[in-house]
């Protein structure tokens, strides 16, 4: 199987290499990601200037990356159309530092990388860990998750396109309570503008600062994550028959086996 990597954070995050390396497990891996943090980059593609892509040096022996000028999508375009010689069979975008969960998956480059992989026509998956401590993000747990999904995907053969909106909570492996399929929760980021002063301008800062703990219905993945739960969503774009549910449980199913859950 061959998998294309992407995400938001930038081709220098940590997160990205957990991915790589841990999906290398499963297939063969290639990563292609913007040489910048582009968190909150969406669904945007660069339409209006040329774009460039740079050989970059992988940590990984045996894993061919690209540093690219260009948003999440960009890479996944490059990436399957272009940078490399033979197609790829699953689209995988993280690990992201923090949670991609309710209404925020649409501004999410995470979630926006691997849309492009699934308007594609392949198995996708954004995969994104909750932290507390910046310094303390779980990658590890969450990249354990990605590759059982992944395996999951190669040994029962699935081709048809889906996206797979995967969170885990910030949390202990052994405390982890199940692994949920979920839909969106209603609750979004609210933006907070900081103005300050530099030289004789003024600039703005938006900031993004997390809504009071409001009550959400069990069975959204704001829940789950809330709840010491890793949270899978299929974001159905087209609201219904893009993938099955019952493709989708199979896949859980086998996640949760794999972590006794
Ligand atoms: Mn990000």
């Amino acid at each position: 199987m061959r998998i294309l990597i992407t995400n938001d954070d930038g081709i220098y995050s940590e997160g990205l290499w957990k991915l790589a390396e841990a999906l290398s497990e499963i297939g063969q891996v290639s990563v292609v990601a913007p040489d910048r943090n582009l968190s909150g980059a969406g669904t945007a593609m660069t339409l209006i200037s040329i774009i460039r892509a740079d050989k970059f040096a992988s940590p990984l022996s045996g894993v061919e990356a690209y540093a690219v000028q260009g948003t999440p999508s960009d890479c996944v375009v490059l990436g399957m159309k272009t940078l490399f010689n033979s197609p790829f069979d699953v689209v995988a975008s993280g690990i992201n530092q923090g949670a991609n969960i309710g209404m925020d998956v649409l501004i999410s480059g995470t979630v926006g990388g691997a849309l492009r992989g699934y308007f594609n026509g392949v198995p996708s998956m954004a995969v994104s860990s909750a932290y507390r401590d910046k310094q303390e993000i779980r990658y590890e747990l969450a990249a354990e998750v990605a590759r059982e999904l992944a395996r999951s995907l190669r040994d029962r053969n699935v081709t048809e396109p889906m996206l797979l909106n995967v969170n885990v909570p910030d949390q202990e492996r052994a405390s982890i309570e199940c692994l949920d399929v979920t839909n969106l929760g209603p609750v979004a980021y609210i933006e907070e503008v900081e103005t300050g002063q530099d030289g004789i301008r003024t600039h703005y800062w938006v900031r993004h600062r997390r809504p009071a703990d409001i009550d959400v219905p069990s069975g959204t993945d704001v829940w789950a994550v809330r709840n010491g739960r890793i949270s899978i969503t299929p974001l159905d774009i087209l609201g219904g028959n893009q993938c099955s549910s019952s493709t989708v449980e199979a896949l859980a199913r086998d996640v949760r086996g794999a972590f006794n859950l």
